[in-house]
């Protein structure tokens, strides 16, 4: 018996991986967050399995599931949004379970922040400009420890993608502004993926007034960065004439130490 944390994805039910929704179909249990995970992914479900919504629940209701389930001797898929490596509860329900001896493996999922990118149509690192992403949320009731703080991420001009920020857009983009000038680039991706998916784009002088006024308050994903506006770079080595690597060799040769 295994509880499965599968990575649904960012909200567009096609985005589960093959092997996250074949755990869906197969497993006789199924806990999905039910604020999140869309219920077409849960759809997939057999039709004797038990399919639990977890957003009443707390976490001994969560762990009292996979007990029951592993008495049993059922598989349980623990359905959750995004990718689980980023802001989820993995770790403290992992620790719960492995001194009750009950086995568990994760699945991963496409994350919000790549859904973000992807509806943007945006690379977020460019070829000696940005080889750097930050992921991160600005604190708010959720504390942020201070080494972590807004002004010194930003300090690298690394390609800055804030979760669960969209409430505090006011105090993000006054605390960017102390490290970058009023008219750095700024996206916000509501519900990326998603059929009301919306997109805004502005500079951080004036992006408060436009995530305001289109009253975008959740389940959206701040990306600060200059690649959003950089059209000068240079191409990758991956696809240069001059480039050898490792599935490819180099039409003029060029001895590269790197
Ligand atoms: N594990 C999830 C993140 C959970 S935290 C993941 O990998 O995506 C919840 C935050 O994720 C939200 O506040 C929002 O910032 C972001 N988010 C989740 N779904 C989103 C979506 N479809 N579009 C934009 N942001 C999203």
């Amino acid at each position: 018996m295994t509880v499965y944390f599968i990575g649904a994805g960012p909200g567009d039910p096609d985005l589960i991986t093959v092997k996250g929704a074949r755990l869906v179909e197969q497993c006789p249990v199924v806990l999905y967050t039910g604020s999140l995970v869309p219920k077409e992914v849960v759809a997939r479900a057999r039709e004797d399995a038990l399919v639990l919504s977890s957003e009443d629940m707390d976490l001994d209701d969560i762990i009292d599931v996979c007990k029951q389930a592993h008495e049993r001797g059922e598989d349980v898929a623990r359905v959750q949004t995004g990718d689980l490596s980023i802001y989820s509860s993995l770790a403290e329900t992992t620790r719960r379970l492995d001194p009750l001896g009950i086995d568990w493996k994760v699945v991963p999922g496409v994350s919000s922040f790549q859904a973000s990118a992807a509806a943007l149509g945006q690379q977020l690192t460019l070829p000696e400009q940005c080889q750097t992403i930050i992921l991160s949320r600005a604190s708010g009731r959720t504390p942020v420890p201070e080494k972590e703080n807004l002004k010194s991420l930003a300090a690298h001009e690394a390609t800055l993608c804030l979760f669960l920020s969209a409430t505090l857009i006011r105090k993000v983009a006054r605390e960017l502004k102390e490290v970058y000038p009023g008219s750095w680039p700024v996206a916000v991706v509501e519900k990326a993926s998603h059929p009301e998916e919306r997109i805004i784009r502005g500079t951080l002088d004036t992006i408060v007034e436009q995530v305001e006024s289109a009253g975008i308050r959740a389940t959206a994903m701040i990306i600060v960065s200059k690649v959003l506006e950089q059209t000068d770079f240079n191409d990758s080595r991956l696809y240069a004439a001059n480039f050898s690597h490792g599935f490819r060799k180099a039409r003029v040769a060029e001895v590269i130490d790197d």
